[in-house]
């Protein structure tokens, strides 16, 4: 265990590496009244004396935050951030130690924070420590008036202290510092544990990691050593319990214990004698990914995929806040008043089963008798009340809306069931009411959101254009109005980017992400707010082809905006450049994560949540968009993956809108061989229908985990399609698929699914919206017929 003077030494040590492993020798002075820092240009933080910690503004989602990070490691790694619940500021925010003494930050409005409570008294000087300490002094310069240790945020550091009745709170998400929904408290009598902070009056039944010491106070703390000990302390003197044993590396390193987005308790440990390395976790609170009570919100579940926590709404739900996962899920159609299921009028709700081993926070209102799954569910749709029910081989409990805390354990073996309203069999009504009031509300506000975006961008090309003629730039501008159609920038609410500035971004387009035939994609960074992006670069040799893929991919992706589509930020027209500015998809291509990478290809439940995402970005372009569009080239090299394994589609630069009130058009063949439908062979009337054959065989690769043709393989595996069908009818489908977790219904359905949109007839093959119903299991699947039977005269 730690004695102070070993604190000491490790501690002057730990100085004395910092100022030689960063050759900083120029120790810091106090910051003095009348000081202050802005968001941008030269100066934006103060630095610690070793310069390894820096008091100051950082970027975060939406604008800046203030706070302190680690300044003097490769990535930035923040530590304490000032007045969470007043992010995000401003780029024209001041952060000013005034000349009475106060730490405030200027807002451009003339409202003022105040970050330190000195109660009232003007501090003298302020001080960025070593220990990541920031320090008010009094007049003395030695008494301290205010100190960040004494307010933790989400994260504890060497030789601070989480005192009775103090708490960390995590943050919204890796980019947004305001608090998010996890707490880790210290009880006042003794008990340290985590908990969603959603204002439960009883907090140890939502608990999800505890210490197991209750009733061991007062006077409590969690303290943290130099030698990544990690413990809990009374009135500083007698052990309560030892969290870590401590005795890792001392010296030459940090550690910070601190409460992730997830709900995790991580303490990290950084060597920084070695400052190409990244952080490493030494000891954290659960292994369970998923643990975090509430990360998914109401309605939503959490399964871990590719080693990370996802998350995921119920069958007929989706998220009510896009990219907030913990804001719950929602149904996304306005449910059918329920009715009992009565004989020949069909069903008007069907229970729609969840992945294996679901389940929730239990809070059955009934009970009933059920020995079997089938009889839970049919308990269950024969209850108005009741929206789900869970079959745990011993009980069925009927449970009402929202559900909470949904997960997805390898541990349990219970059956989660769903209340999903379908269309009755016989009335051909459309009891899912789709679009419903909510949907046609949202497509009020984008609306009204494109509308006002279409006039600012026209109020601002006339600034700009009266700018450039001031600065006899005319020229400039003639140029580029040669090569661009100029109504396109009226049209696209989208951030124009120069090309100085473009190189900027790649940093010289240095870090090549894919090359396809129109261009090379880079990698770049972006600030205000900071994020990776992806930078298209058309070819120049492709001049009349490039430009026209280019002009259609902005028309078509600048209108959209969906979880399910890759979203263009910016583009760049400058002279013949041609550049367009994507968000950045983390794990590539979903044809690298189905077959580059055999060790680490998806498992079946990815698989199934794969394709409906595909098919969700399919359908909203069809059905959903204002304009109808027709995407033509659905491959696996065009569906992008993001950090958390959801599915965008994209490149659209093969699209083709729809005018209003009309669904064929008749073009030159466009797409891929393989995924291309008949139709464009035979010169018939093109379709929404060449999307539904593309995904079809989309899903059969993603199914399979294998390319559509494989000549490695015997002759009649080789394609795939032909080696499905003849699978389906020899009913040996598990051929298809080597793998052990495959749950076989599902198997059959998906490759019914499949069957049914790679139908020759388009006419045949489903519309989007009700291959959307088929994967989610809400309606029934007819047997398909051969999909090379219809033999067309052309
Ligand atoms: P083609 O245009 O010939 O159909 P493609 O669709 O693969 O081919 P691009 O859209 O230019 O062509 O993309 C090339 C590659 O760049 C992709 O396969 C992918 O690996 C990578 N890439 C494209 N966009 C992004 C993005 N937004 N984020 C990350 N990687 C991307």
């Amino acid at each position: 265990m730690a004695t102070s003077s070993s604190h000491l030494a490790s501690f002057l040590s730990f100085v004395f590496t910092i100022l030689f492993t960063f050759n900083i020798a120029k120790a810091q002075s106090n910051v003095t009244r009348g000081s202050s820092l802005r968001p941008t240009g030269a100066t934006t933080s103060w630095l610690s004396p070793s310069g390894l910690y820096a008091f100051g503004f950082y970027p975060q989602t939406g604008g800046y935050a203030v706070g302190i990070y680690i300044a003097g490691i490769a990535e930035r790694t923040v530590v304490w951030t000032a007045k969470r619940d007043t992010l995000p500021l401003s780029n024209d925010s001041t952060l000013r130690f005034t000349t009475d003494g106060r730490l405030v930050v200027d807002q451009p409005q003339g409202q003022q924070i105040s970050i330190s409570d000195t109660g009232g008294i003007g501090a003298a000087v302020a001080s960025m420590k070593d220990s990541g300490n920031f320090v008010l002094y009094d007049s003395d310069q030695r008494t301290i008036l205010w100190q960040s240790f004494d307010h933790p945020t989400d994260t504890l550091l060497v030789g601070q202290r989480l005192v009775a009745g103090q708490a960390l709170f995590s943050c919204v998400s890796v980019a947004d510092y305001s608090i998010g929904i996890f707490k880790l408290s210290m009880q006042i009598d003794g008990h340290l544990l985590t908990f969603p902070n959603l204002g439960f009056p009883d907090v140890t039944a939502t608990q999800y990691w505890w210490s197991n010491t209750p009733d061991t106070g007062p006077n409590v703390a969690l303290n943290l050593d130099s030698d990544g000990f990690l413990y809990l302390l009374q009135n500083s003197t007698f052990y309560i319990k030892n969290l870590t044993q401590g005795g890792y590396r001392r010296e030459d390193a940090i550690y910070r214990l601190k409460i992730d987005v997830d709900g995790i308790l991580r303490l990290y440990f950084r060597d920084l004698n070695n400052t190409g390395q990244n952080d490493s976790v030494i000891w954290v609170s659960s292994t369970d990914k998923c643990v975090g009570r509430g990360l998914c919100g109401v309605n939503g579940y959490c399964y871990v995929m590719n080693d990370a926590a996802t998350c995921r709404c119920l069958p007929g739900f989706d998220f009510v806040k896009p990219g907030s996962w913990s804001s719950g899920c929602k149904r996304y159609y306005t449910a059918e008043t329920c009715k009992i299921p009565d004989g020949d009028k069909g069903n008007f709700s069907q229970m729609t089963r969840l992945p294996n081993n679901t389940y929730w926070e239990d809070a059955a209102y009934a009970l009933p008798k059920a020995s079997n799954q089938e009889e839970c569910s049919l308990a269950c749709t024969n209850d108005c009340k009741c929206e789900a029910a869970l079959f745990t081989g011993q009980s069925c409990r009927l449970q009402k809306l929202p559900l909470l805390y949904v997960q997805v354990r390898d541990s349990e073996s219970n059956v989660g069931l769903i209340k999903v309203y379908v269309a009755s069999v016989n009335n051909g009504s459309n009891p899912t009411n789709y679009p419903s009031d909510q949907v046609r509300k949202v497509r009020q506000v984008k609306f009204l959101v494109i509308a006002v975006s279409l006039a600012s961008v026209a109020v601002l090309v006339l600034l700009l254009s009266g700018v450039i003629m001031w600065r006899s730039h005319v020229w400039a501008y003639k140029k580029i109005s040669e090569h661009v159609n100029v109504q396109l920038f009226e049209d696209v609410g989208l951030r124009g980017f120069s090309y100085a500035e473009l190189e900027k971004i790649t940093d010289g387009f240095k870090v090549e992400l894919g090359r396809g035939s129109f261009g090379i994609v880079y990698k770049g960074i972006i600030e205000s707010p900071m994020k990776m992006v992806a930078v298209k670069k058309l070819k120049k040799e492709l001049a009349q082809e490039g430009e026209r893929e280019f002009q259609t991919e902005m028309k078509v992706i600048g209108r959209t905006y969906h979880r399910n589509l890759t979203r263009l930020l910016g583009y760049c027209c400058d002279g013949p450049e041609r550049l367009l500015v994507l968000e950045y998809m983390t794990r590539g291509s979903l044809a690298d994560v189905l077959f580059h990478y055999k060790e680490s290809k998806p498992c079946w439940t990815e698989r199934i949540r794969i394709a409906l995402d595909i098919a969700h970005g399919i359908f909203y372009l069809h059905e959903e968009c204002e304009t109808p569009i027709i995407h033509c080239d659905i491959k696996p090299q065009n569906i992008l993956m993001d950090e958390y394994g959801c599915a965008k589609i994209s490149d659209f630069g093969l699209a083709k809108l729809l005018e209003h009130d009309q669904t064929k058009t008749s073009t030159l063949i466009r797409g891929t061989r393989g995924y291309v439908a008949p139709e464009w062979h035979k010169k018939l009337p093109i379709t929404v229908k060449v999307d539904v054959y593309s995904f079809g065989i989309v899903l059969f690769e993603i199914l399979c985990c294998r390319r559509k043709f494989d000549n490695s393989l015997p002759s009649d595996e080789a394609i795939l399609e032909e080696w499905v069908y003849e699978c389906y009818e020899t009913d040996e489908l598990f051929k298809l698929v080597n793998d052990a977790d495959v749950d076989r219904r599902t198997l059959e359905r998906m490759i019914k699914i499949g069957l049914w949109c790679t139908q020759e007839d388009p006419s045949l093959r489903p519309s989007m919206k009700k291959v959307v119903l088929m994967l989610e299991g809400t309606v029934k699947i007819p047997i398909p017929p051969n999909p090379t039977s219809f033999l067309s005269v052309v």
